[in-house]
């Protein structure tokens, strides 16, 4: 087995939970010799296990979780995530405030904590709509050289000059917005990608989300840059995009907590244009289905970085919304064997060592 991945994290909200209480509830599995992991795409990945992710350095802007061990903050309001049947250790990495539009810490600052830290990855992690932030924490990684991996829609990966210093300077970047595991973006995806396949013309589509968490409460407000990268996970050929309306937050409602409740329609013609409408609900723990694409990407950023490999690994592909190489000059097949590729790799090269 390869060393646990040291992570740093920007941003300690409900998916830094979902993916800190879930690294130690698989690790209870694994100690007890379990090896089938329930809702686990890839056991290992360049060697790393699900649990193996030690939690070293944390950013956020919060007053309620800065100076608190990490464990604590992400159990601390307004997260609402689920507190998991698993025991939590502190971690001994302390929050710290982060890089905020006109505050006090610089560029500088967050790369010597990451330095201190000795992390592999930087998982930026913040509210979506903070393109200035999004943009900081990338340079403060950079100047680490420490891989960069970006769940939000803001534009990162999908910066050329932003990728170009990544890949000058030898370190990975990746991005952009996560696709969730069964996310409504895939699960709409598919459903498009099935009219297409029987031929049945979708003549419109719509997509609402609902939720309980800040995420949903942001949306609202901040949903633009959201709602284009939805657009773009849908992009597929002979899908036309603008008969879909795409609403990333619909409605907050409280009491849904962290669920997300997604409403998805097509309407479509079918033989001698008569109609086919199809209407589905999917209901997930909205962070649980963010932090099992996390892991995934996590550990491609850190393999990637192992291998002394620059810019965007294909390998994540699949794992993203608006990823800098775009969904249609890629197939599953070449995402897929990227990633077999990056596991023999490493492989042999820890044969070799
Ligand atoms: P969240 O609102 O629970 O957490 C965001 C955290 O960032 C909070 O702790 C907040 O205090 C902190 N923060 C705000 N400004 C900061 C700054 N300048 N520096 C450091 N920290 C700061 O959000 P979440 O549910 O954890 O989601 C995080 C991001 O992931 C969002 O942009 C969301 O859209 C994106 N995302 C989530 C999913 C999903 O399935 N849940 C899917 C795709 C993308």
């Amino acid at each position: 087995m390869a060393r646990a991945l040291r992570l740093a994290v920007a941003g300690v909200g409900n998916n830094i939970s979902g993916l800190l209480q879930g690294a130690y509830w698989y690790r209870g599995l694994q100690a007890r010799g379990e090896t089938e992991l329930p809702g686990v795409r890839q056991n290992a990945i360049g060697g790393v296990g699900v649990g193996d992710i030690d939690f070293v350095c944390a950013f956020d802007a919060d007053p309620r979780k800065i100076g608190q061990d990490l464990t604590d903050a992400v159990l601390a309001e307004p997260n609402n995530y689920p507190r998991l049947d698993v025991e939590l250790p502190q971690q001994g990495a302390i929050v710290q405030l982060g890089l905020v539009n006109g505050g006090e810490v610089t560029v500088e600052d967050v790369t010597k904590a990451l330095v201190d830290s000795d992390a592999e990855v930087l998982l930026y992690s913040l509210p979506t709509g903070l393109q200035w932030e999004a943009e900081q924490y990338a340079q403060a990684a950079l100047g680490a050289g420490v891989a960069f991996v970006n769940c939000t829609p803001e534009v990162v990966a999908r910066n050329p000059e932003i990728l170009a210093a990544y890949e000058k300077a030898n370190v990975p970047m990746v991005g952009d917005d996560l696709a969730s595991h069964m996310g409504s973006s895939m699960v709409h995806r598919s459903l498009l990608s099935l009219f297409a396949e029987r031929g049945v013309t979708m003549s419109s589509s719509y997509q609402l989300n609902f939720g309980g968490n800040e995420d949903f409460r942001n949306l609202r407000e901040n949903g633009a840059s959201k709602q284009k990268s939805k657009l773009n996970a849908l992009a597929q050929k002979g899908i036309a995009l603008d008969a879909v309306e795409i609403i990333p937050s619909a409605g907050y409602i409280s009491h849904l907590k962290d669920n997300k409740v997604a409403v998805i329609n097509i309407e479509g013609l079918g033989w001698a244009g008569t109609p086919v409408s199809l209407d589905l609900k999917l209901k997930v723990q909205d962070s649980s289905n963010a932090a099992g694409v996390i892991i995934d990407l996590i550990r491609v950023a850190a393999a990637w970085r192992r291998l002394g490999e620059a810019g965007f690994p294909i390998a994540a592909a699949s794992c993203l919304k608006s990823p800098a190489v775009p969904h249609d000059a890629l197939t599953t097949f070449a995402i897929d064997e990227a990633l077999s590729m990056l596991n023999e790799r490493v492989a042999a090269a820890a044969d070799r060592s």
